[in-house]
């Protein structure tokens, strides 16, 4: 009897591994980029053609291989990174399965020129579908240029699961912002068709993100990091406020790599609950840095997923830690105002009417508070320590917090009720007061902004419109035209009253009451940006800059000096909205100064 069991060609060995390794042009951006990195380059150029599926080219002035290595590297299991089963355990290289390369050179045409720094020739090999076609000594520069040629040329049946060109394009974008952002020292481009579409400089990581996100992204970012034995975590996340719809800017990346964990992702969305909306994703940027001992990222072949050793732990972790930033970040829940053990006796008398608090939301709103509490008007005074188990600088006592605005000072025994909490009045600008840590400044005329914004978000939909005495006409780009047209009934729900005139012009008939935009054309240009925006709900963010525009045409000028009491309510409503520490357009309302400040300007 003859033995039936054989040896898989390698050819075919590469091609199966291929189809594991090799799912679409963007998993030849990740193997190529991961390369360009483990070979200590300091810059990186991306070009691709068609989506990737013409040209996936990456050259990097690594290392670069010698004449044998530059064959071997197209061998399987051919790795420089591991020698020996214990390296597995040790490794903070991106690659080390030996196989990326072996497997892309079986389902393409593949050109590489390379050399190293200290020799003189280079050498270029081309390979098409697992076959050496030539190999030969070459003049080029230091660093490593592979071209990846006609992706699937060997496999069509592979060739036409791809996607469109712009599909592909926005997967080997997304590969490309994960390797930039990991490494944001490096100096980064991608080229599509001859156009550029990064070309960033090496950098910090908040620059990082600025180049590949936009300007707009940096005031949303808040610093989030924490050290200790286990994991040590750094990065940002987004402001509550900025948390989108849909998923896009959600980044882990642990020891260098980005990572899938939804386990982590869901540690970071319990962190934001109560502060951002339902079915809202809040952006962030985390690195997590750890033994990598203690994790397996080997599970799966394109190395995006991870197993924590102690995925409990690491998850409390980074949970603690977002809160944390959060909740610097929100600081209501973090002031500890000061004397707030000493205010136990309620100031206000029964009939004292005058500075009744005037906005009814829940003063004691606290993000990490598992279970709101009502808001009692003359002020309760159980003041209560939450403290998380984590993160012992956490205090968040919700209702000393306000308490303080509302009650009498023990030791204050005159017969006449004086305000407990002192407030100063800085020209008219800033109200100061003092907390446990030290000095805490209020800018007045934000604070009101904020104020009257929480107020009017609920009252948007019930505002009265208002007819403008001469309908303005307004001519808009073609586009924008036919944005606003198609949204010529949503936009009269909100009171805004709008014709085609045709010849991509409008005229507006009539706006929300007391709507002051200062620019028709920029109140378009705004409308046509939130109807697009695949992300914004349009309903909302229409609510959101009606609600802003009028809090900003109705609130207090910029020094509108104020008494003791009336300072004292204006604290309590500002208390009293969810985000008190930055106006809706993201402009900081409070500051503190704290003590060691203070101290150090004493020395
Ligand atoms: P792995 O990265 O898992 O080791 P690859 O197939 O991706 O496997 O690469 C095989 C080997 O080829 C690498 O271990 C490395 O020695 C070499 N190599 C690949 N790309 C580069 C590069 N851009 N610069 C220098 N050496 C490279
Ligand atoms: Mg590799």
């Amino acid at each position: 009897m003859s033995d039936i069991i054989q040896l898989l060609p390698d050819s075919i060995a590469n091609q199966i591994a291929a189809g594991e390794v090799v799912q679409r042009p963007a998993s030849v951006v990740k193997e190529l980029m991961e390369n360009a990195i483990d070979a200590q380059c300091t810059s990186i150029q991306l070009i691709v053609k068609d989506g990737g599926k013409s040209l996936v080219q990456v050259i990097d002035n690594g290392v670069g291989m010698s004449e044998t290595d530059a064959r071997m590297s197209f061998e399987r299991h051919a790795t420089s990174k591991i020698r020996q089963a214990n390296d597995l355990f040790a490794l903070r290289t991106m690659g080390f399965r030996g196989e990326a390369l072996a497997s892309i050179a079986a389902v393409a045409e593949v050109e590489l020129r390379t050399r190293k720094h200290d020799s003189e020739i280079g050498s270029h090999l081309q390979i098409s579908g697992s076959n050496v076609v030539s190999q030969q000594a070459t003049t080029c520069t230091a660093g490593t240029n592979i071209e990846v040629n006609n992706l699937y040329f060997n496999t069509p049946a592979r060739r036409k699961f791809l996607k469109s060109d712009s599909v592909e394009l926005k997967h080997i974008i997304t590969e490309f912002q994960r390797v930039a952002l990991a490494y944001p020292e490096i100096e980064v481009s991608l080229t599509h068709n001859g156009i550029d579409l990064y070309r960033l400089q090496g950098s910090n990581l908040k620059q990082r993100i600025v180049g590949l996100f936009g300007k707009h992204i940096n005031q949303h970012l808040i610093e989030c990091g924490t050290r200790n034995t286990i994991v040590n975590i750094e990065g940002f996340v987004g402001k509550p406020e900025s948390a989108k719809k849909g998923a896009g800017e959600q980044f882990f990346f642990v020891n260098g790599r980005f990572m899938r964990n939804p386990f982590l992702h869901r540690a970071v969305m319990n962190a934001y609950s109560r502060l951002i909306p339902d079915g809202t994703i809040p952006t962030y940027f985390l690195f997590l840095d750890i033994d990598p001992a203690s994790i397996d990222v080997n599970i799966h072949p394109t190395k995006t997923e991870i197993k924590f050793e102690d995925e409990r732990t690491v998850w409390q972790i980074v949970h603690a830690s977002v809160r944390e930033s959060l909740g610097k970040f929100t600081l209501a829940p973090q002031i500890d105002f000061d004397n707030q053990v000493d205010f136990e006796i309620p100031y206000f008398s029964k009939n004292a009417s005058a500075s009744a608090p005037r906005v009814d939301i829940n003063p004691t709103f606290n993000p990490f508070e598992e279970e709101g509490r009502s808001f009692a008007s003359g002020g309760s005074t159980e003041a209560v320590q939450h403290t998380h188990p984590l993160s012992p600088d956490m205090h968040q006592s919700s209702n000393g917090q306000l308490s303080i605005q509302t009650f009498k000072s023990k030791g204050f025994g005159g017969s006449e009720p004086e305000p407990a909490m002192r407030f100063f009045n800085v020209k008219g600008r800033y109200i100061l007061t003092t907390i446990k840590s030290g000095v805490l400044v209020i800018h007045q005329q934000r604070a009101h902004v904020r104020i009257l914004f929480d107020k009017f978000i609920g009252e948007v939909d019930k505002m009265p419109s208002q007819k403008e005495l001469y309908p303005r006409t307004i001519e808009l780009k073609p586009h924008d035209h036919s944005v606003i047209i198609d949204n010529i009934d949503i936009l009269s729900q909100f009171g805004m009253e709008i014709s085609d005139l045709g010849h991509n012009t409008v005229s507006v008939s009539s706006l929300p009451a007391n709507l002051k935009f200062a620019e028709p054309a920029k109140l378009i240009d705004d409308l046509v940006l939130m109807l697009t925006d695949e992300y914004v709900d349009f309903t909302q963010s229409i609510r959101e800059k009606i609600a802003l525009s009028l809090a900003k045409a109705a609130a207090i000028g910029y020094s509108k000096s104020m008494g003791n009491l009336e300072m004292q309510d204006f604290v309590d409503s500002l208390f009293a909205c969810k985000l008190p520490s930055i106006t809706p357009d993201g402009k900081q309302i409070i500051t503190t100064i704290e003590m060691d400040e203070l101290d150090r300007r004493f020395k």
